[in-house]
């Protein structure tokens, strides 16, 4: 029997985990190590974050899985060429999968490593806490304004901004609670937020953001967190009881101690998901993976979709590769994606059209499910 490793059981790990077809089981024993018992949509964790969303985004990992899987919880702490090290014990492999995921790249910013970021389920639910207890802090007058200051109009920033203002007006406002002591401030270095999309779609999302009362500064480089805020260059500082990092992830830096040849915690891979470095039986998918567009010369950006569709792909280089069949090579689909303003509204581009409102709020939503779905079939379409 050949022993199949899995490592990090996100979008990429468990994408491949599900791709794998009856006949492995018969030929490999596959193990899945995640160094927590849970799987989280990790595109959702700004829900967490705001308090729009709470377990609905966390799976019980042993209970969407194939029961022929043998599932560890573990923390893995060094790759070497043919076996692994985790705090609990040394792993050794014939085939070994790396989907480790991302990790917050505040490229060098004096103090940000202090800030929040949306790097797990975790983190995320420190974030919520942190607010809901200034907000209650601000109810009993022992604060006299709150600024939540998110770095970075990227898509996460975006979201988190948007899904902040829509369910602290929702949930506060019933309680008659005054808004104008609370900012929500987007601090974007470029001089638009969302600079994948194109002008009009970056003018509507803007739009409803400065409806729902968030603050949006552009051209804006932040240069320093300290215990006071923000510093920003060619403006000064600026308050921030609850600063946000969402400006920018690397890969694993994991990684970056191992023998692959990496750069920011990712790995260049060939068509077969395979680094050009180390040795032939180490696949690297999802995030930590760096795969490049043949027509631009670029790397796509790391993404839950070409994760998902990584980790598909290498079950058939897998299941082709033990089954002696003629092994695929990978190649990625980007379907465009949708960014959520708050549970009401989105945006996005999606097979190069540019969508709005509640289609782009549909198409969200879609999106989301097809993942519930592919983790647990017709009940994940009940998730909520
Ligand atoms: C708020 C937000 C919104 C986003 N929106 C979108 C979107 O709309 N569309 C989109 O395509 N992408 C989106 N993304 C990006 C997307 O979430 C990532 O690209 C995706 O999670 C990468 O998947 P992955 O499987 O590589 O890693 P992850 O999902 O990060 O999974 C990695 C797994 O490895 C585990 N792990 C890490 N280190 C270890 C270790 N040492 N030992 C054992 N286990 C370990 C982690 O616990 C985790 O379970 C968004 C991200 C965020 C934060």
């Amino acid at each position: 029997m050949k022993k199949i490793i899995v490592v990090g059981a996100g979008y990429a790990g468990l994408s491949f985990i599900k791709g794998l077809t009856e006949n492995i089981f018969s030929k490999a024993e596959v193990t899945l190590i995640n160094n927590n018992s849970y799987h989280y949509h990790a595109a959702q964790l700004h829900k967490i974050a705001s308090g729009e969303a709470d377990k609905s985004v966390i799976y019980d990992i042993e209970k969407i899985i194939d029961k022929r899987v043998k599932f560890v919880v573990d923390d893995v702490t060094k790759i070497g060429k043919d076996y692994i090290l985790a705090k609990n014990g040394k792993y050794e492999f014939d085939y070994l999968v790396l989907s480790l995921g991302y990790e917050k790249e505040m490229f060098g910013i004096e103090g940000m490593d202090d800030a929040f970021d949306l790097g797990n389920y975790e983190k995320s639910l420190a974030i919520k806490d942190e607010i809901y207890n200034k907000i209650n802090e601000l109810k009993n007058s022992k604060i006299d304004e709150l600024n939540i200051v998110v770095c970075g109009g990227g898509l996460s920033g975006v979201e988190l901004a948007g899904s902040l203002a829509t369910e602290l007006k929702e949930k506060e406002g019933k309680n008659n609670f005054e808004f104008n002591r609370v900012n929500i401030i987007i601090i974007e270095a470029l001089p638009n937020i969302l600079p994948m999309y194109d002008k009009d779609v970056v003018q509507k999302a803007t739009q409803i953001l400065e409806n729902l009362g968030v603050k949006i500064m552009t051209n804006s480089k932040i240069i320093k967190k300290d215990d006071d805020g923000i510093e920003i260059e060619n403006f000064g500082s600026l308050k921030g009881d609850i600063v946000i990092w969402t400006a920018g992830v690397k890969g694993n830096s994991l990684i970056d101690n191992s023998c692959f040849k990496s750069y920011r915690g990712r790995v260049e891979v060939n068509e077969y998901l395979k680094p050009k470095s180390c040795i032939e039986e180490i696949f690297i998918i999802g995030d930590i993976a760096a795969f490049k567009d043949k027509k631009t010369g670029k790397f796509y950006n790391p993404t839950a979709q070409i994760a998902c569709q990584m980790g598909t792909h290498l079950a058939k280089i897998i299941n082709a590769e033990l089954g002696l069949a003629k092994v695929p090579k990978f190649s990625y689909k980007n379907k465009g994606s949708v960014c959520s303003i708050g549970k009401n509204y989105a945006v996005g581009n999606i097979f190069g059209k540019n969508i709005y409102g509640k289609f782009a709020v549909i198409m969200k939503e879609i999106i989301e499910k097809k993942w519930n779905f592919a983790l647990e079939g017709f009940k994940g379409l009940l998730r909520g």
